[in-house]
């Protein structure tokens, strides 16, 4: 059976609610079609101790404010997840789930959306699927030599997991802080990075690096010198649990192996450490292979995008995956500004 709507917005994250309450100011006919069968997007499957790295009053979406979670200062998964259902209600957005969209295809004027229960059509689509659903693991040579157990920071929930273990995080980011002052306690933990992490000052958190990426779109918009936003600043926000582990000096960090042998690793000078498990937090790429026919990728495998828009198929927008497509989008409070001018752009493109 095809269906039809102005706009299909695939997606039901943050992103795809945000830009579905921006569609529905604009007046526009639109469904947003998401994989999960509840809401919340990748927050759902987050780890059980993962906190926000800004206040909830500093991450809300367009037109309704995050309410604090009581007792805490930095909100858990679970209160954005709760949050994310109140949202999706308040604002009767029409969320199809779980509808997996397959492939996005050039259909005359229109364009094609097909899923695992049906077929779109649709005058404009707005992919907002995020990146959780496509960790990337670093190629390292012994992966088939190891024998334990290697984990992407998705499958990661819990350090009872890994009670009495040798673990190995392997990361520098905000996901690698927060696994190993998790996992800091209860493991024989080794945490290894890239480079020397770089904690920011404990009193910056996500609203100064909101400031900071916003500085830098204002910058480069005006054609000023490239401010350095938020990479300027450091990597990890010490929130309170790698505060503290830091403090204790538990999160001494070594540098990356540089190959997996039986039962542990190995860095370049021979030296060796066992382990049970190795946990990258190593990060994600864009969510987009249901975007393969139309064939945008260009070099390196980028989509062009001007804005949010893909500048090969204006009837696409692409909207959450990050600086790519409007620095600050991959946030609860950065995504609600590009949510508003990719439906001001398709409004417009309809009229
Ligand atoms: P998602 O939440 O991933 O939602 C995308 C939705 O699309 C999902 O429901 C998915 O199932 C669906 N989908 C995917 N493919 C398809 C398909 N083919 N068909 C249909 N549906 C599909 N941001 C902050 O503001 N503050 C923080 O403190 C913060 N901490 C973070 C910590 C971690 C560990 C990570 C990874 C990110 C963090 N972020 C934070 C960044 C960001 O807010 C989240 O990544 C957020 O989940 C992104 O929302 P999204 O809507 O773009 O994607």
């Amino acid at each position: 059976m095809t269906h039809t709507a102005q706009v299909v917005v695939i997606g039901g994250g943050q992103a795809g609610l945000a830009v579905g309450y921006h569609l529905r100011r604009q007046g526009v006919d639109f469904v947003i079609l998401d994989a999960q069968t509840t809401p919340g997007g990748a927050w759902q499957h987050a780890w059980d101790s993962l906190r926000l790295f800004s206040p909830a009053a500093c991450s809300s979406l367009p037109g309704r404010l995050m309410p604090p979670q009581t007792g805490e200062t930095y909100p858990d998964a679970q209160h954005v997840v709760e949050y994310l259902v109140d949202y999706e209600k308040r604002y009767e957005l029409p969320v199809e789930r779980p509808v997996r969209v397959l492939g996005v295809y050039r259909d005359g004027p229109l364009l094609r959306v097909d899923t695992d229960s049906g077929t779109w059509q649709a005058c404009a689509v707005i992919s907002a699927t995020g990146t959780w659903w496509r960790p990337f693991l670093p190629a390292v040579p012994g992966r088939g030599a190891f024998g334990g157990r290697l984990l992407h920071t998705v499958e990661y929930r819990r350090p009872q997991d890994f009670a009495g273990r040798r673990v190995i995080v392997v990361g520098g980011g905000n996901s690698g802080a927060q696994i190993a002052a998790d996992l800091a306690y209860e493991t024989q933990m080794t945490w290894v990075t890239q480079r020397p992490p770089r904690f920011l000052a404990d009193d910056i958190d996500g609203r100064v690096l909101f400031d900071a990426a916003t500085a830098r779109r204002r910058a480069l918009d005006e054609g000023r010198t490239d401010t350095g936003g938020v990479a300027s600043l450091g990597d990890i926000v010490a929130v309170p649990p790698v505060r503290e582990a830091r403090n204790r000096g538990l999160l001494k960090a070594s540098r990356v192996f540089t190959r997996l042998v039986p039962g542990g690793v190995e860095w370049a000078d021979g030296t060796r450490a066992e382990a049970e498990a190795i946990i990258w937090c190593t990060g994600f790429r864009p969510a987009l292979s249901h975007l393969a026919p139309l064939q945008l990728r260009g070099r390196r495998g980028h989509i062009a995008t001007s804005g949010t828009r893909a500048v090969d198929e204006p009837r696409l927008h692409l909207l959450g995956y990050g600086d790519w497509t409007v620095p600050a989008s991959a946030t609860l409070i950065g995504v609600g500004r590009p949510a508003r001018e990719a439906a001001r752009e398709i409004a417009g493109l309809l009229a």
